[in-house]
């Protein structure tokens, strides 16, 4: 499928018409009001306006937001679902690019345009780190936490976990800040805020000192020992990531990325359960340039250069491709995978690649992994929005048992009525939103269609 092909058969997400594509690493640039029309990251999707604000201080957001009567914040365009969308105006805080280190309360303050890509390296020089991030780095912090973007790890919550403080516009213009600690309640609500509690300006993120992380990989792990060590396997690392195309009961590639400690031997066993120790650096998709991965092999580096798999300026995944990820409880996490591979023929003619993450609990209202450790089956799908658009329906089928919760930021057909009973703190979370957002400036079509409509 061409690039035009591709526009046109996922235009069933896109609000306006077929338009010419960015490229997947393109810097991001908030060229206000142009003719052209926009899409995001992945080109799935036009935006729905081409009205978009990139005002250069807090006060310009807030008067933008004050004189706006429907606006959405947008960060790096980076989500494959509509919730960054607008029919009327998106507003980018490129602009607000500050980065504050605070090391006696051990926080970074980070402007609403920061990107991980900008941060990481810029806290690495200062000796700090965060505790984890995505598979890529160039998203922003504000879109990331607003839609409990995660990296792995069975002890490692999502990435908006660690934030200690944030400040945001409200409706009317005005400036808030919560603080965890003193604003409790509200506070873990409008964190993961899926753009509809505020636009955020700053955020305040805890730090630790700065660590190096090795990462290796092993080949063909069969599905048999997946089920005997499960734990094990994701245990087995910092980090872990588990690939299948679901094809022939195995797993082409586990991910182990493990933290150093001062004087580690960072030795690696030649097996991991059968699956054999890489010998040469790879791409989880099979063709795909090792010059965009993070280094392999056991080598040693910082944090930033090893957690994400992707390395900052390059292309992540593929680029020509959809996304899909659903959270399930931990404990039922190989039950979970038993279900999808029994779809795995119906799979097959759309897979690009699968990837098994786990995810600690968290207290965040709206995140996926919210009260819940989880495992998060995610497909990395074709550019075939007709196609994925069937089997999808069939995967959430299956999962149901399992309470499935899709990521905000990627793409699924649950509905609703399926998605409420997931959340215990959605009505709580409608009357924070309500309480800084009366009339709704704040709630587009995506927002309205899966929070409003249960
Ligand atoms: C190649 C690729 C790999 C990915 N890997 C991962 C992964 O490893 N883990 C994972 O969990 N996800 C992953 N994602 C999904 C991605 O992390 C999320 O969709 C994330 O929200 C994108 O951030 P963004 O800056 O692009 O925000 P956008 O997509 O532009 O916006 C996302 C949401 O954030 C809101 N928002 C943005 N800025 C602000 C602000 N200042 N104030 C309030 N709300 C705001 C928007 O309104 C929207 O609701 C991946 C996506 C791609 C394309």
């Amino acid at each position: 499928m061409n690039k035009r092909e591709f526009l046109k058969a996922t235009g069933a997400l896109a609000a306006a018409g077929l338009l010419g594509r960015m490229a997947p690493c393109e810097p991001r640039s908030a060229a206000a009001n142009s003719a052209a029309p926009r899409t995001n990251w992945a080109g799935n999707l036009t935006y729905g306006t081409n009205n978009l604000q990139a005002p250069q201080t807090v006060d310009d957001l807030r008067a933008a937001v004050k004189a706006a009567t429907m606006v959405r914040a947008l960060g790096s365009r980076h989500s494959f679902s509509a919730i960054a969308d607008s029919a009327h105006e998106q507003i980018s805080l490129e602009h607000l690019a500050e980065m504050t280190l605070d090391e006696k309360a051990k926080t970074v303050t980070v402007g609403g345009g920061v990107t991980y890509s900008q941060l990481a390296p810029w806290l690495d020089q200062r000796g700090y780190a965060l505790h984890n991030l995505a598979s890529l780095p160039g998203i922003t912090v504000a879109g990331a936490c607003a839609t409990a973007t995660h990296g792995s790890g069975l002890k490692n919550a999502n990435l908006a976990t660690v934030v200690s403080a944030v400040e945001f516009v409200t409706a009317n213009g005005d400036l808030v800040r919560l603080e965890r600690g003193r604003d409790g309640e509200k506070f873990l609500g409008a964190v993961v805020g899926l753009g509809a509690v505020g636009i955020v300006t700053r955020t305040t993120l805890d730090v630790q000192p700065t660590y190096k992380v090795a990462q290796s990989i092993y080949q063909d792990l069969k599905f048999e020992e997946l089920e005997k060590h499960f734990e094990e396997i994701f245990a087995s690392g910092y980090s872990v990531s588990v690939f299948t195309d679901w094809q022939h009961r195995r797993a082409e590639q586990v991910w182990v990325k493990r933290r150093l400690k001062v004087g580690d031997a960072n030795q690696w066993a030649p097996e991991l359960f059968g699956a054999k120790l890489a010998t040469v650096k790879l791409h989880p998709l099979a063709g795909h340039p090792t010059e965009n991965v993070t280094d392999q092999l056991g080598i040693p580096g910082p944090w930033y250069d090893r957690l994400p798999h992707f390395r900052i300026g390059q292309t992540p995944s593929g680029g020509n491709e959809l996304q899909t990820e659903y959270f399930v409880p931990w404990e039922s996490g190989w039950a979970a995978v038993q279900a999808v591979e029994k779809l795995h023929e119906k799979i097959e003619p759309h897979i690009l690649i699968t990837e098994l993450r786990t995810i600690a609990p968290d207290r965040l209202w709206m995140s996926m992994a919210h009260q819940r450790a989880s495992l998060a089956i995610h497909f990395t799908w074709k550019p075939d929005w007709p196609g994925v658009k069937q089997v999808l329906p069939l995967i959430e089928m299956q999962l149901r048992p399992f309470q499935p919760r899709p990521h905000w930021g990627k793409l699924f057909t649950l509905q609703a009525a399926q998605l409420e009973p997931c959340y215990t703190r959605l009505p709580i979370f409608r009357a924070l939103a309500a309480h800084y957002d009366p009339q709704g400036k704040f709630r587009n079509a995506f927002v309205r269609a899966n929070l409003y409509a249960g």
